[in-house]
């Protein structure tokens, strides 16, 4: 740590000292981390669309709901033989009807770090062909719409679905008006698995890439991580459907899922190093801040780990091994936070490396001027 002092203090190029001081950031965060673990992408869980009374999409000879399952399936074959340390959980792995928001459900009990949900597509025209991916958001086109429209009818099978859904109706345009307000806090990595995959789709499958896109999926929607739609191809195409209803076809459905799979883990693992700055000695962040710092947002996230009527000492016993804890009284209630960031899933991320330690930690908002936000305001003000 002296030694990191005097040396910024030595240097007066201030570019040069920014660089260096990345760089030592990262080569420290890397290497004194709080448990020297990087973050893992550990827990995926796989939603085979549709299922029992819910046929889905049916095409000549095939129903949407089996060939969901089976390339669901193989796709979690083959993470599990070529990744072991990656737990692939099913929503279902038989031909059974699950509501669309027990799906959500179970990927957040099981704490999963991405969502896919795999369905084929339908429409009038049987010209209509190729894939697309879905991240959670308001549609652009009105053909995106139909798509939810379509995915979303599921909910018809589930009694009582009015109220489960807060008065949804699938075919109701007007129902969708809801996720143009939604922040979608995992927006960006969404988009970018789902960009993996129609990569994938297109030079590992030959499929005609049909784009990434946004539509507002009840089965997204309550999810609380990276989660996208997929449609592996028209089931009303018959030539599509000829390879769907193939083994092989489903073979390189599934091959391309997984790659996709594999691309976005590296990437998001690697991504993870930048957000540990759990021990980052003061120092260093100091001289990061003094650079005349560009964009600076109104409001900064940051990881709670505790709170206390009455101030709890930076040396206790509970905090022992965590640095730079940050302490803030809000309305009587003392609160003790770590990291900060404008990007809500940085700490996101820090909040997974500390879990072990602080299980009920979550992530609050504060305003510039030290005011809490709600997270919706904090997501208001940042997208300004
Ligand atoms: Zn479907």
């Amino acid at each position: 740590m002296v030694f990191i002092d005097i040396f910024f203090k030595q240097k007066k190029d201030q570019f040069l000292s920014l660089l260096l001081t990345i760089s030592l950031l990262l080569l420290y965060s890397i290497t004194y981390s709080q448990n020297g673990e990087k973050y893992l992408l550990k827990t995926i869980v796989i939603d085979a669309g549709h299922g029992g009374l819910d046929n889905g999409t049916s095409g000549k000879q095939s129903k949407e709901k089996d060939i969901a399952l089976s390339i669901s399936l193989k796709l979690g074959n083959l993470i599990k033989e070529n990744i072991p340390g990656v737990n692939v959980i099913y929503t279902r792995d038989t031909d059974v009807f699950i509501p669309l928001n027990e799906r959500a459900d179970i990927a957040n009990k099981n704490k999963a770090d991405l969502f896919i949900s795999i369905h084929c597509n339908g429409n009038p025209n049987s010209y209509a062909s190729g894939t697309e991916t879905y991240a959670m958001g308001l549609h652009k086109t009105d053909g995106n719409l139909e798509v939810a429209k379509i995915e979303n009818s599921a909910i018809l099978f589930e009694e009582d679905y009015s109220t489960k859904y807060e008065g949804f109706d699938p075919n109701s345009a007007e129902s969708y008006i809801i996720f143009k307000f939604l922040q979608n806090t995992f927006l960006q990595q969404s988009l970018n698995y789902a960009s993996f995959v129609q990569d994938q789709f297109e030079t590992r499958a030959q499929r005609k890439n049909r784009g990434v896109k946004q539509a507002g999926f009840l089965v997204l929607w309550k999810t609380t991580m990276p989660s996208v739609l997929i449609e592996v191809g028209f089931l009303t195409n018959p030539k599509e459907e000829l390879f769907l209803v193939s083994n092989e076809g489903q073979d390189y459905i599934a091959s391309a899922i997984y790659r996709a799979f594999k691309d976005y883990k590296s990437m998001i693992e690697e991504k993870s190093h930048f957000a540990s700055k759990i021990e980052t000695p003061d120092t260093i962040v100091d001289n990061i801040n003094d650079e005349n710092s560009v964009n600076i947002s109104p409001v900064s996230f940051k990881v709670q780990i505790a709170s206390a009527r009455n101030p709890i000492s930076f040396d206790s016993e509970y905090f022992k091994g965590i640095s730079n804890i940050e302490e803030y009284k809000i309305d009587n209630i003392y609160k003790y936070t770590v990291g900060s960031s404008a990007d809500y899933n940085e700490m996101v991320i820090l909040k997974k490396t500390i879990e072990d330690k602080f299980p009920d930690a979550f992530i609050i908002a504060i305003e510039n001027s030290g005011k809490q936000l709600s997270l919706t305001e904090a997501f208001k003000l940042v997208n300004q």
